[in-house]
Parts: C-alpha cells; structure tokens; sequence
C-alpha cells in the first residue's frame, strides 16, 4: 500500500533523513497491551514528560495527554511545565515546530510520526513566498504586510516575522488583520485563502477587493492593476479536511433536522459560510455546543474526532452530528497512533529521543517575532 508523504520543507526533509520506520516490534500490538505499556512508560518518566494532543486527534491517542486544544494553545502549555524535558505533540508538523520555538531551550519536542504532515501548511512553499515576494515588488506593489496563519512552516512564519508581518490563529484573525491594515495598504494572506477571506469579509471588506494569488501562475495569475486594486491577497491554499464542506450538505441536514443549528470552522469555503448559522474556531465551536440550551441540535463543520468527542460529551437530550456524514477525516494527524506513541515513550524511557522537531536557531528569532507581535496585539 502506498505511503502519503506530504510535500515537505528544508526542516521537514532533514528530519525525514533521520526518520526511523516504526520497529516490527510495534506492530500488531493489541489494544489492551498497548494502553497497559503506555501507562507504564508515562508512570515511569513522571513530570519529565508532557503529552499534547490536537483536538483532531484520534481517541485512542488523545487519552492520554495531558492538555487538550488547538494548535496555538497547546504550544503555549510548554511554558507552564518547565520541568518537562520531553514534550511529546499529538499532532502534526507545524504545530511541534511552533512548540519547539515556545518551549525553553532544554525542552524537546517530539513528533511521534515525522509523516504527521498538513496539507494546507504544505501548500505554501518558502521558495514560492519569496518568489511572491518579488514579483509583488516587481509589479509595484508595494505596502504589503505578510499574515500568515499558524498552519504554516516554521520557514513561512520566519519570513513574514522579517518582513514585518504577523502570526494568526483561527480565533483572533479578524484582531490581527484590522492591526495589518493599520500598518500597510494590504494584506498578503497565507496559506489558506477561506479563512482569509471569511475573517475579511465578517470584517466589512468587500468580496470585490479580494484576489486571489495562485503561487503555480506567472505573477500569480493576476495583472498589476488587479494586485494594485486589491486591500486582501489571498494565497491560493486551502485545508483538504475542511474543503469537503458543502452548502448542498447544509440544505441536507436542514431537511433531515428541523431546528438545526449548523456551526462550521473558517477554513471551509465562503458560500458554506454563509450558508451555516455561525462560524468559529475550534474553540469557539465547543464553546457555542457546550454552553446551547438543552435540546439543542447542532451540525458541525469540522474534522470529524473532535465532532465525535463533543457528541459523546454534551449532555443527554443535545444532539450534535457532523455536517458531512461520511465523516470528514484529517488523515495526516490520523497517522499518529498509539503504537508510535507507544515506541516514543518507550524509547524515551530507555534514553533515546527519535523524531525531535529542532526549527534553525535563524528561523527562531523571525517567528518569535512573528508569534510575539500577534501576541501583542490580541
Ligand atoms: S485539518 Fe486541515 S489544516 Fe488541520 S492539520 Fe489537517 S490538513 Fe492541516
């Protein structure tokens, strides 16, 4: 069966040189016998260790860490256990490289599977942002100020620290956009074009003054006075997870739920946007299920394990169910399991660290300031 292997950066491909298969020893391990051993290992390496797990998250891995959340949240849990030297990130690629950059110099961080990629943080390449870069510059447009989500490289992030720009999260896009519009004329935002434009456009911005950057085009796809006329680049990326999401599945749920709520997360397209009652963050969506009357039925627009979890979560007499009924799966974070978490702790146990996630001392300093400016302003 043929392995997925996302795009992967500079960090990425050196990481990957150093990747060591899953041993056969871990394999076809049952479910009973792996929990036992993983409470084990975790007992044994006591406060030395921290276990982080994305919302997306599998159950059988989720179980056991220690802090539960999005990706911003999660990294900021390094700097409340110092005594942590090994923090081990349930999640994927960019997540463990922010946390490697928050954590202290002794912590190390630790990615159970160096395949944990994302799609969309892999759709925005350095070379094409600096090639970006220049053809913006080239084209006379200048007063740029580059945003990038959090789902994005810790190359891309750096990038943007340097050139003036700015680190956001689904939850406080709209802040930190109103902070770049005060300091230039537009925004180049990156990677993904939905959440881009659906912050802009619950901000006032008008569709019209929008474009779209396609980084496979010749000057993006775009003419000068097109990019010139524009208050929003938006880089043409997008989350395949939340890209699923139709407004046809909303008109379905309608139907099959009468009373309805439909919440989805600003990664999906414009139109499902529009079309759903409300729109959030992750943390915003649990908030929304969490505190609804009782009786309430809510339809979910994001990744499937954590649309499972507040379903089994929410008080009897709620109803939550996933928007899309085939499921919507993230299959990069799928690929931590609790047989890679198994081997990590183990390992680590027996004093051997495998898939440590290191960002260049050079990269450090730019998303610091990156991170650090959006810390300010939100
Ligand atoms: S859900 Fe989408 S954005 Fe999030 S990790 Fe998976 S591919 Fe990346």
């Amino acid at each position: 069966m043929a392995t997925y292997l996302p795009m992967l950066n500079e960090v990425e491909r050196a990481s990957i040189d150093e990747r060591q298969p899953l041993p056969d020893r871990y394999r076809g391990l049952d479910d009973e016998q792996m929990d036992r051993r993983i409470a084990a290992a975790r007992a044994t390496l006591g406060s030395r260790l921290l276990i982080l797990g994305h919302h997306y998250q599998r159950d059988e891995v989720i179980k056991f860490a220690d802090y539960v959340g999005d990706s911003f949240k999660l990294s900021r849990y390094c700097g409340t256990r110092p005594d942590a030297e090994f923090v081990v990130f349930c999640g994927v690629h960019f997540m463990a490289e922010s946390a490697d950059v928050l954590c202290a110099p002794h912590q190390k961080v630790i990615l159970p599977d160096l395949a944990a990629g994302c799609s969309m943080a892999d759709m925005a390449e350095i070379d094409q942002l600096e090639h970006c870069w220049r053809d913006l510059e080239a084209m006379g447009i200048d007063s740029v100020i580059p945003v990038t989500y959090i789902n994005s490289t810790a190359a891309i992030k750096a990038f943007v620290g340097e050139h003036g720009g700015i680190v956001c999260t689904s939850g406080n896009a709209a802040g930190v956009m109103t902070w770049a519009w005060g300091q230039g004329e537009r925004i180049l935002f990156l990677p993904d074009q939905h959440l881009g434009r659906n912050t802009a456009y619950k901000m006032g911005v008008p569709l019209d003054q929008m474009v779209v950057w396609d980084p496979n085009e010749f000057d993006g796809g775009l003419a000068a006075d097109e990019a010139l006329a524009a208050t929003l680049l938006l880089w043409k990326g997008h989350c395949s997870v939340h890209e699923r999401f139709t407004v046809q599945q909303i008109a379905l749920v309608r139907e099959q739920h009468p009373g309805v709520r439909v919440i989805v997360h600003p990664e999906v397209p414009w139109d499902v946007v529009q079309a759903a009652d409300d729109s959030g963050s992750t943390e915003y969506i649990l908030k929304q299920v969490r505190e609804s009357a009782p009786g309430s039925i809510w339809a979910v627009g994001t990744e499937v394990h954590l649309v499972n979890r507040l379903a089994h979560e929410v008080a009897p007499g709620k109803t939550v169910i996933s928007l899309d009924q085939l499921g919507c799966l993230c299959s990069t974070m799928f690929r931590v399991s609790p047989n890679h978490l198994l081997w990590i702790l183990e390992e680590l146990v027996d004093g051997r660290v495998h898939n440590q996630i290191v960002v260049p001392e050079a990269q450090q300093h730019w998303v610091r300031v990156a991170l650090d400016r959006m810390l300010e302003v939100v």
